[in-house]
């Protein structure tokens, strides 16, 4: 219960407080995160870097203390609703904060709650609508460089979606290991966070994510601290 609290506290107060706080990291730090359009239009694995920004936005250059975090996450969401308070703090301390997404999140729900396999339902939508959130969630959250590995959401425990052999938990963990692998031997994060091996809750992305987090860490060596 502590740990929970721990880990949702502080993104339900930052969510709060999100508008505002927002506002006020995006205008510190304009310029050196992924804007909603961008992240919202990345191709599938695309890659949303400083680099990419339009030379007319405006801000002063980021400078980072030399400290490095990355979050391996399933969701589009799960960046805020997981870290959100842990990739403001460490941003607003002059951290590099990498955020790496395995799926884009297609089974999420629907306008209105709708769920997926019900009629009206597009998972392309869903989304976008998703990736879109994220360019927003992370402007508010000043995280530095997010990394879309661009798989298909494998839907709650239990859903038809878990069998479908293309979907995110069924792609051969050495795989989206090596990229994973590949993105901290470019990032050299210090401390890497992602969910226990049972996803927090049982989704089969988030233990598929810990369990690709954990490989590439072990392949790489790279990481000092993991959560
Ligand atoms: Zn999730």
């Amino acid at each position: 219960m502590g740990l929970l609290l721990f880990l949702f506290l502080p993104a339900l107060i930052f969510d709060c407080f999100a508008g505002l706080f927002g506002r006020y990291l995006a205008g510190r730090l304009v310029g050196h995160v992924c804007p909603l359009s961008l992240v919202a239009t990345l191709p599938v694995g695309g890659t949303c870097k400083a680099e990419l920004m339009p030379s007319s936005t405006p801000g002063p250059a980021r400078t980072f203390n030399g400290l490095t975090l990355m979050a391996v996450h399933a969701h589009p969401d799960d960046e805020v609703i997981g870290t959100g308070g842990v990739f403001a703090r460490y941003s607003e301390e002059g951290v590099r904060t990498v955020l790496v997404v395995c799926t884009n999140g297609e089974q999420g729900d629907g306008p209105g709650g709708l769920k997926p396999g019900e009629p009206g339902h597009d998972a392309a939508a869903v989304a976008a609508t998703r990736l879109a959130e994220l360019g927003k969630s992370v402007s508010y959250l000043g995280v530095s460089d997010v990394e879309l590995l661009g798989y298909r959401d494998s839907g709650m425990a239990g859903w038809s979606a878990n069998a479908d052999p293309g979907v995110f938990w069924n792609v051969p963990l050495a795989e989206p290991a090596e990229r994973v692998a590949a993105l901290m031997r470019q990032y050299r994060p210090q401390v890497v966070v992602t969910y226990d091996e049972n996803g927090n809750y049982g989704h089969p992305d988030h233990i598929q994510a810990h369990r690709v987090a954990v490989a590439a860490a072990e392949a790489t060596g790279i990481p000092v601290k993991f959560y």
